[in-house]
């Protein structure tokens, strides 16, 4: 079975480190982590660049991310107009955030549940007067959806109604996002079984989960006994939400890669490729800690488990 690992770290990650990784750093990032088989990153965020001066470059690296052939270049998007700027660049796929949490999202987007919505009808209008085959795949993201460092744990019902509203404002797709992470592995399986059972299986395919409590690899196998086969992760584990306080670390893309091959998950992904890549974070970061067991520890004397899944894959073949 494939399961995509979406790498996030050119967003999650950078948004949230001091120094500002020159573009140049950012692409040949981007050429290692194609080189190394990642099917899906997410280059950049298209917010104001007083905001978050790091990713200012977010357009010239989808432009450029666009030139390897089948990645799909994804770039958040935080309103209509950040949406404008996405579909002019040409991101494959948009994702714009709706904190559960009302109070984290008048402090993060500084809007109310009705203004988010409002803006995500307003992508989905542009989105389809495109026409059909250079529409982009449109996420909303559920995020503070296992907890909120303001509002604690949010009622279900709660969720459930704005999954459910994202999804008639026209989105493709809900993802849940522990934004904070709050998740544990009951709680990833009991939302995502909730959710899904609002909006649909088809409706609900990604997680984006932080490794704040160490819960992060127990919360991706929960997540795939519910069902779930896309996981967001960060190279090293940059990352975190300025605005949820203790939140930092995306789940780490290296550790995440080797515990779903040694599973028996395809990812297409080569771990030595991802070490290749990581140097070049490191590189361009050298005041940044990077995080991560297998990166330090090294892959199990005897690890064959690329060519173990490369020949399970032949087998089922
Ligand atoms: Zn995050």
């Amino acid at each position: 079975m494939e399961i995509l690992v979406s790498e996030v770290g050119p967003r999650d990650g950078l948004q949230n480190v001091k120094a500002t990784m020159p573009t140049a750093a950012k692409k040949a990032w981007i050429d290692a982590l194609v080189a190394a088989g990642v099917k899906e990153i997410e280059v950049g965020s298209f917010v104001p660049p007083k905001l978050i001066p790091q990713l200012a470059d977010t357009a010239e690296i989808v432009d450029y991310a666009r030139g390897h052939a089948g990645l799909t270049v994804a770039a958040l998007v935080p309103n209509r107009r950040g949406a404008e700027n996405a579909l002019r660049a040409g991101a494959h796929k948009l994702t714009l955030p709706l904190s559960v949490s009302e109070a984290h999202s008048l402090a993060n987007l500084r809007k109310t549940h009705d203004q988010v919505i409002e803006e995500v009808a307003g992508v989905a209008a542009m989105i389809r007067e495109l026409p059909e085959d250079q529409r982009p795949h449109f996420e909303g993201s559920l995020s503070t959806v296992f907890g909120c460092t303001l509002e604690g744990m949010i009622p279900d019902a709660q969720i459930l109604s704005l999954a459910t509203r994202l999804m008639e404002a026209g989105c493709d797709e809900v993802g849940l996002s522990d934004t904070t992470g709050y998740a544990t592995p009951g709680e990833v399986k009991r939302l995502v079984k909730l959710v899904r059972g609002e909006v649909g299986d088809a409706a609900v395919q990604g997680l984006h989960l932080h490794n704040t409590r160490g819960l992060g690899l127990a919360n991706v196998v929960a997540g795939i006994d519910a069902g779930i086969t896309t996981f967001d992760a960060s190279q090293g584990g940059l990352g975190g939400c300025p605005f949820a306080p203790g939140a930092s670390g995306n789940i780490v893309t290296e550790d995440l890669v080797f515990m779903l091959q040694s599973m028996g998950f395809e990812t297409g992904i080569s771990i030595d490729g991802l070490l290749a890549s990581r140097r070049i974070v490191a590189d361009a970061l050298p005041d940044e800690p990077l995080y991560g067991f297998v990166a330090d520890a090294g892959l199990p004397k005897g690890w064959e488990a690329e060519r173990a899944a490369s020949e399970t894959q032949k087998e089922n073949a």
